[in-house]
């Protein structure tokens, strides 16, 4: 079987799906690696580190026509889904929820395609496969570094000859696996942190990393299905901006993560909480996309320095901006994704396996996977779906 490696060619992308690293176990399996030209150069791994760890570097047409599967990180653009064939796998974070016609695109060429960010994330046998961890990690740590970076004072308590500097007053909202990496880089540059999330078992999670879980008076239960949180009601949302703002207005950071799946991020941090903080003050809004983000504020992709001098930074691709780390988790999930398939040389579907029904998404010229096809039913009178 012969796998592909493609290049990335989305605006800002920095990352590559498969690393020089990974090559002998894929290879270990009777698979030959095919790398198009300059995939890994602007993750630190040049062409001649993938020809050492026994990969064929290919230009981008060559990689298409020879390759049973291509690895990717993102959705191939409509120019690189000219280049594919019937039959072909493509494995990638694809996001079919977010754009099912792009699915029933790729089954009407007879792709199958494999969607790394459809992985059940609680089975724990699919754990070593949850790209969606592995970048979030990414995400929550530089989030922070872009923080610091911005801020004008120190993160840490500093006692010096010139005198003692205060610690920074950081506040991560959204305690999932971002929220935790950010509060554990807060922590380990000397911030004091506080931490808030709509569901309880967090508490526990950010105290055990040093931050102060902020227990709203108004504080409801968010859990929702799957570990996930749930969307407040409006009164409910109500009750607890209210208080969040209090919190908001005496913090020097804000980093925000909190995301309800299929829904715009929440509200958390409104113009009236961002109006009363101190001048200086950094928010930076991880949930922000063009759905909107968690700061009202927020413009996804820009940084906005608001009349009061708090400085809104909305990064779309945190993980891209640290390409090598980040590509190497990656490469580790996509090729244990892609390995998991893989019986006697060959990619073999066990639609009855759990992580092969969640993410495979076509297959046979159809689209295969239930929650998509769920998305793709005419609507019913009144809204609903068939
Ligand atoms: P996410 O990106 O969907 O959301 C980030 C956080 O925002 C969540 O903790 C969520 O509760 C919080 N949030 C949502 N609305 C909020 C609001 N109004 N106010 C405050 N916070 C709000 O989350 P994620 O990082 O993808 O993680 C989701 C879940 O998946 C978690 O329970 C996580 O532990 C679980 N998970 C489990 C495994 C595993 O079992 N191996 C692996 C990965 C993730």
């Amino acid at each position: 079987m012969k796998v592909g490696v493609a290049k990335e060619i989305a605006p800002g992308e920095r990352r590559v799906a498969l690393v020089p690293e990974s090559i002998d176990r894929l290879r270990a399996a009777g698979i030959s690696v095919f790398v198009e030209r300059g995939a890994g150069a602007e993750a630190a791994f040049p062409d001649n580190a993938y020809v050492e760890a026994g990969a064929r570097i290919v230009a981008t047409a060559a990689l298409y026509s020879n390759c049973d599967v291509i690895l990717r990180i993102n959705r191939p653009t409509p120019t690189e889904t000219k280049y594919t064939h019937a039959g072909q796998a493509i494995i990638g974070m694809l996001a079919p929820l977010l754009d099912p016609e792009a699915m029933v695109e790729f089954a009407g060429k007879d792709l199958t395609t494999v969607s790394l960010d459809a992985i059940p994330r609680t089975l724990s046998r699919a754990q070593g496969m949850d790209a969606l961890s592995s970048q979030a990690n990414v995400a929550g740590y530089k989030a922070v570094l872009v923080a610091a970076d911005a801020f004008g004072r120190y993160f840490p308590l500093l006692t010096t000859s010139a005198g003692t500097a205060k610690p920074a007053n950081v506040l991560i909202l959204g305690i999932g696996v971002a929220g935790l990496q950010a509060i554990a880089t807060a922590r380990r540059l000397g911030a004091q942190v506080k931490a808030y999330d709509v569901r309880p078992e967090t508490k526990e999670q950010a105290e055990s990393l040093g931050a102060q879980f902020v227990t709203l008076k108004s504080a409801v239960d968010g859990a929702g299905a799957g570990g996930y949180a749930r969307a407040l009601t409006a009164e409910e949302q109500a009750a607890q901006q209210a208080e969040l703002n209090q919190i908001i207005g005496k913090q020097d950071v804000v980093i925000t993560t909190a995301q309800v799946p299929g829904r715009r991020p929440p509200v958390l941090v409104t113009t009236e909480a961002v109006a009363a903080m101190r001048a200086g003050s950094i928010i930076v809004d991880m949930a922000a996309s063009e759905l909107g983000g968690n700061c009202e504020l927020s413009q996804p992709g820009k940084m906005v320095l608001t009349s009061n001098g708090i400085q809104i930074h909305a990064p779309l691709n945190l993980p891209a901006s640290m390409p090598t780390g980040a590509s190497l988790f990656y490469s580790r999930n996509i090729s244990n994704l892609l390995l998991n398939f893989v019986k006697n040389g060959e990619l073999q579907f066990d639609f009855e396996d759990d992580i092969t029904a969640a993410t495979v998404i076509t297959y046979g010229g159809k689209v295969v996977q239930e929650a998509v096809k769920k998305l793709l039913q005419p609507a019913q009178p009144g809204g609903a779906k068939a």
